[in-house]
């Protein structure tokens, strides 16, 4: 397994700039996610890895070694591709032997590492089947059975998961991540799927425009966004506008939050959902407002607020002591900002 580095990297199609400026590390053994909207530029930085696409300027090193210049077989690499990209003609075994067969391996070598990998991946018992007679799921794990048997130094995952249905998306993310944690193996996984990026990798690099925005884990990133494009991309976030003032930020209404050492210069505050209570209290700190809209999301209720700040969303548990509110109705908020990131 192999860490990565890419410096100062730059790709364009024909005169359309793709990635503009790239600079990241990933450690040997991480699991990376490139998360960002779609068009970001997650999937073009995954396939120049790769070696797939225009030849970016700029360097793209897998261990110590300088890919750029290297076709895809001799990168080291295996990519998962999100339509799996079976042979439809052959066996389950035979579609994870076809990449040894084209290294080249000896034929009394390459059936013990199809088992393996067919084992690694639970499919061993179908092995003699064609992948029309696999499910979604089966058919995701001999394409990774596959790039597992080249036994490559980095393994690159572009959207592995996106056809799959909702609750099988779920259980291959945990079968994903224990296999790599298994192999110990540098994983980089594509998605626009921000749920699917916090529960799996270790960091993540959140694109936007063919930029990186941020670089951290999950976790970081949601509590300390380093601007408004990461804050409202990862969860849900209230974007209120106003400046710091005598140890509290002010909206541009004149409502005053409390915040605990604010930044000089911020003029952006973000609240999220189950930062904000509904509250029977008037009074100081208090923000009156007007629901909009209800939606009912389940172990949830999210409501729409117009407040003098703007439109505020609101979350409250759908328990039996929670009160639910129809539209229309005149509720006031009680804000905890006290860990509100600031934005300037
Ligand atoms: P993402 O994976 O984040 O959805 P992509 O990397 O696929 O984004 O695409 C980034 C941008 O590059 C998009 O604006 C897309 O239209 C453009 N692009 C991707 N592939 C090509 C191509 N082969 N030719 C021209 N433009 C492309």
């Amino acid at each position: 397994t192999a860490g990565i580095r890419i410096e100062n990297l730059h790709l364009s199609f024909g005169t359309t700039k793709v990635l503009a400026g790239i600079d990241m590390e990933i450690k040997p053994g991480e699991f990376f996610a490139f998360l960002g909207p779609s068009g970001s530029g997650k999937s073009t930085l995954l396939r120049a890895i790769a070696g797939f696409g225009p030849r970016p300027k700029g360097r793209i090193l897998i261990g110590d070694r300088d890919v750029v210049d290297l076709p895809p077989w001799k990168r080291n690499v295996g990519m998962v591709f999100q339509s799996y990209a079976l042979w439809p003609h052959m066996s389950v075994r035979a579609n994870v032997a076809f990449g040894l067969e084209e290294r080249r391996m000896p034929r009394r070598e390459i059936g013990p590492k199809v088992e393996a990998a067919l084992e690694l991946v639970g499919l061993l018992d179908l092995a003699e089947r064609m992948p029309s007679q696999l499910s979604g799921g089966q058919q995701q794990r001999v394409a990774l059975a596959r790039t597992i048997a080249i036994e490559p130094q980095v393994l690159l995952l572009d959207e592995p998961l996106s056809n799959l249905d909702a609750s099988l998306r779920v259980q291959m993310r945990r079968e994903l991540l224990a296999l790599q944690r298994k192999l110990q193996l540098t994983t980089i996984f594509v998605t626009h799927d921000q749920e699917e990026a916090n529960t799996t990798s270790d960091r993540m690099a959140v694109l936007d425009g063919g930029v990186i925005q941020q670089i951290g884990t999950p976790q970081h990133l949601y509590d300390h966004p380093a601007n408004g494009f990461v804050a409202g991309f990862l969860g849900t976030a209230n974007i209120i506008e106003g400046r710091v003032q005598d140890g509290a930020f002010v909206t541009k209404s004149g409502h005053r939050l409390p915040v605990p050492a604010p930044p000089q210069g911020a003029d952006r505050i973000v609240l999220r959902p189950q930062n904000i209570a509904l509250t029977e209290e008037r009074g100081e700190g208090i923000l009156p407002g007007r629901i909009r809209h209800r939606e009912f999301l389940g172990s949830q209720i999210r409501y729409l607020i117009e407040t003098a700040d703007g439109t505020i969303i609101v979350d409250t548990q759908h328990g039996p002591d929670t009160h639910d509110h129809a539209a229309g109705s005149e509720v006031a908020l009680r804000i905890d900002c006290r860990n509100a990131p600031l934005l300037t």
